[in-house]
């Protein structure tokens, strides 16, 4: 088939998706730290840009326009799933039924000054749809028949009465589960949904049904196991460990993950935040260090109570979910800080990664001072930031040095923190 000849791509997103539970539609929850909708559309594009760059030679028509049809009450939350791949990607108003919904697609195609030859009509919820399938359905696409990826049915079916028990068992014998994408000559398809609109009917559940009524020969080809439509919780569930698995395995072999966006946080998503901190040595009689008051010679100079660990340790937390820094959240210049217990700006960097689904997985704070001596205060320290932290106390690590008398540190003038965390977030 001639490079010249285009086949448009007709995603469907325009479900609600409530079995899939969660509070957003399923094609619009998160799989492997990405929507999964983003995923699906990525997958068509990714095609394209390999039939463009001559990479996709036996693959049929090359790939042009993709228009999603949407829920008109999700198309935001569309567009911040794509993100920047909006731009790329047209949306239309979805319909109350899926025939409806690809309906609306087909016509704004045919608005087109040059309509396209062919369509590939997919299921947005289908994210593993993969570069074989799709040449295989290009190849098979012909101006006389559509073409639908198919799986033998593997399992016993059985029919089921009114009551709940078998009435009858179906043999399976030349029996096939339609997946998606199926393709077709665009005109075809367009006058077989016109008809049944015609004759008013609505409720076709996908259009290779439409094709048979309307007598477009349909071509059977063999579908992709892992292009599977999530439609449950557990799909979702299943899916997004699937993903996992798969990332792990590219990240080990070097290579890039399956269909897994350029810009998507690996999983498991664990972030590492460091934070810093130095405080002016001042006469006094005690420091505050890690929650713990410790007699010193001197006094650490600050607005609150000067813990510098704490503060590092803080800023380490909140550079885990980019919430800025200590002083964002407990500017220097409100009283309401003066002489305060450090303890209350760490508990608030852990109650906010708590509501972000995070979940510290471990602290690690260096101290750098010439004095006091940190030794026989670490057990208290550690036991401090555990009850602070509601962690165990083998995940924190206190540790100190000197600096050689090296510096403000050496003279004695101040004293640092470094402090490290790790955070592990849900998606
Ligand atoms: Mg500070």
């Amino acid at each position: 088939m001639k490079s010249d000849i285009f086949a448009a791509v007709i995603i469907l997103s325009a479900g609600r998706g409530l079995r899939a539970g969660g509070n957003v539609p399923k094609q619009y929850a998160l799989l492997g730290g990405a929507p999964l909708i983003r995923r699906t559309v990525e997958a068509f594009l990714d095609f394209r840009a390999a039939q463009q760059a001559g990479e996709a030679a036996a693959s049929g028509p090359q790939i042009g326009r993709i228009i999603m049809a949407v829920n008109p009450a999700d198309a935001d939350l569309c567009r911040r799933a794509l993100g920047s791949l909006s731009g790329r990607i047209e949306l239309v108003d979805g319909g109350a039924t899926r025939q409806d919904s690809t309906y609306n697609a087909l016509l704004r195609l045919a608005q087109l000054p040059q309509p396209p030859a062919y369509v590939h009509i997919h299921d947005g919820a289908r994210p593993f749809i993969r570069p074989p399938l799709l040449a295989a359905l290009g190849c098979a696409l012909s101006p006389h028949n559509g073409v639908v990826p198919a799986l033998p049915v593997a399992e016993t079916l059985k029919r089921a009465n009114a009551q709940g028990f078998v009435s009858e068992t179906v043999p399976r014998a030349n029996l096939y589960a339609a997946q998606t994408p199926q393709s077709f000559p665009f005109a075809a398809i367009l006058r077989a949904h016109e008809a049944a609109r015609a004759s008013g009917r609505s409720d076709f559940t996908d259009d290779s049904a439409l094709a048979e009524a309307a007598g477009l020969p349909v071509k059977l080809i063999e579908g992709d196991s892992r292009n599977v439509k999530i439609t449950w919780e557990r799909d979702l569930a299943m899916a997004d460990k699937f993903l996992q698995n798969q990332q792990m395995n590219a990240a080990d072999t070097g290579e890039a993950g399956g269909n897994r966006p350029r810009d998507a946080v690996p999983c498991p998503d664990i972030r590492t935040g460091n934070g810093y901190d130095v405080h002016r040595l001042i006469p006094g009689d005690h420091v505050v260090l890690c929650g713990v008051k410790i007699p010193a010679a001197q006094a650490l100079q600050g607005h609150s109570d000067a813990d510098v660990a704490l503060h590092a340790l803080t800023d380490a937390l909140l550079a885990t979910c980019g919430a800025a820094d200590i002083g964002a959240h407990f500017p220097p210049s409100d009283p309401r800080w003066k002489g305060a217990d450090s303890s209350i700006f760490l508990r608030h960097a852990a109650q906010l990664i708590k509501q972000k689904g995070g979940q510290i997985i471990n602290a690690d704070i260096t101290l750098i001072a010439e004095a006091p001596k940190i030794g026989p205060h670490r057990a208290a320290m550690v036991a401090r930031l555990a009850e602070l932290l509601e962690l165990a106390e083998e995940r924190i690590s206190v540790k100190a040095t000197t600096n050689e008398r090296l510096g403000f540190i050496g003279r004695e003038e101040g004293i640092a923190a470094i402090a490290t965390a790790n955070v592990f977030y849900r998606s």
